[in-house]
């Protein structure tokens, strides 16, 4: 019996294990923010790969954004070492989760599993994927004992809020040197048949018109922040929308209405602020002297950032040629460079021939429409060979009932466990 065979076997044994993994992952409810239960998940991980032979590392993010004594922002990093000098292979993937929400038929901590799937708030995005990479490591470790190089399975904290106290502070720290780490999966939920090479570029900003406070029964004394903000508004309609839509990628971008430059404004503001829920009186007449909006602009491999700030700035300036005394401030709050790994690197090319021998189809390669840790892998870690490839349907993240399917788990393990025989047994029969 080839090692293949052997391997999807031990994967299939295993697959008991796989769900109460995942379960047990959903019942510590990693809720961020604030950033609840990291250490008691790292723990329990860093407990369970030591027992599988791993050289386990907990580290605590100090002083990074959101760290505090309250809510630690800690880390785990598990390594084992091959008999042999090779390439390290590394799984990564986040132990926090968003929050609940409503409509949930189910508890959301509970990993109740029912035909076939588990559930639970992080079932697919991401506790059902890092279950998956220890499974697929443990069964590895059982058929190919004698193998070179090293595997590494990290989970981290605050994926969902930026990843500063998680794989960029890890990243700033070495761990993803190119000269540590030759190869990098991230199990997000891209299903199983899919190989996302990256993602788009991010910027957001927060622009702000300025005019003058007065009594609101006088307007004309007072100059309105919010009248402005509206012109802008409509020159986004009339013009800036146009434009973005004109902009194709040629990236594999998915959903399709995401091949294109995007922008959302996430929340607008003008005015006096919105008071307390007992508070009962009625609001006070002013003109606003202030009205900010959150823009949210997802721009392509094929744009620069510059100019993708420069065309707000020009639309500003095409609403302030049209107005007198307009004012305005345009805020830097975020910025992403957009990400994508060549098709032909050898962590795409190795996980798409394991796709193809445990699914029988060709893989489908993806560029993710929204940002994840891979951002500070590439910037920070310099590492260039790395993709994202995991169980569970992407739409379900973040919403109520979220499932991973046991199946889908399952084949994933076994596409991970045969990448890494392909790139840590280099002599063996498959
Ligand atoms: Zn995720």
């Amino acid at each position: 019996m080839g090692n293949d065979t052997r391997l999807i076997a031990a994967i299939e044994a295993r697959e008991d294990d796989l769900v109460a993994l995942t379960q047990d992952l959903i019942r510590i409810p990693t809720l961020n923010p604030p950033g609840r239960n990291y250490l008691e998940i790292c723990e329990m991980l860093a407990a369970r790969l030591a027992g599988s032979g791993f050289a386990v590392e907990m580290i605590r993010a100090h002083g990074a954004p959101a760290d505090s004594d309250l809510y630690p922002r800690w880390n785990l990093v598990a390594r084992r070492e091959g008999g042999r000098p090779g390439d390290c292979v590394h799984f990564n993937s986040h132990h926090d989760v968003v929050e609940a929400g409503h409509g949930w038929s189910v508890d959301p901590f509970g990993g109740a599993l029912r035909d076939g799937r588990v559930y639970g708030r992080g079932a697919c995005d991401m506790k059902g994927g890092l279950a998956a990479s220890i499974i697929a490591a443990e069964a590895f470790l059982e058929v190919c004992p004698e193998f070179a190089g090293a595997i590494e399975i990290s989970a981290t904290a605050d994926e969902e809020s930026g990843g500063y106290g998680g794989v960029a502070w890890l990243a700033e720290r070495g761990y993803f040197d190119p000269a540590r780490v030759q190869h990098v999966i991230i199990p997000e939920p891209l299903n199983k048949d899919r190989i996302c090479l990256g993602h788009r570029g991010v910027w957001w900003a927060e622009i702000e018109t300025q005019g003058r406070i007065a009594h609101g029964s006088m307007p004309f004394l007072g100059d309105c922040a919010v009248r402005h903000m509206g012109a802008v508004l409509a020159e986004m309609e009339a013009t800036l929308f146009p434009l973005l839509a004109g902009k194709r990628t040629t990236m594999p971008v998915v959903p399709e209405g995401a091949k294109q430059s995007t922008l959302n404004i996430n929340a607008i503001h003008g005015g006096e602020p919105v008071q307390d829920a007992d508070y009962t009186g009625l609001p006070a007449p002013c003109v606003p002297d202030r009205c900010r909006i959150t823009i949210d602009r997802r721009f392509l491999i094929e744009e620069d950032i510059t100019e993708v700030k420069a065309e707000i700035t020009a639309m500003m300036e095409r609403v302030r040629a049209r107005r007198p005394g307009f004012a305005y401030e345009v805020r830097d709050l975020f910025e992403v460079q957009p990400v994508m790994t060549e098709r032909d690197a050898p962590i795409v090319k190795t996980v798409a021939a394991a796709i193809e021998r445990v699914l029988h189809r060709q893989a489908d390669f993806v560029v993710s429409p929204g940002t994840y840790d891979q951002k500070h892998i590439d910037r920070i870690g310099r590492l260039k060979n790395c993709i994202a490839y995991g169980p569970g349907i992407l739409d379900l993240a973040h919403q109520p009932d979220e499932w991973v399917g046991v199946r889908d788990m399952v084949d994933s393990a076994k596409v991970m466990a045969l990448t890494l025989a392909e790139l840590l047994v280099p002599d063996r029969v498959s």
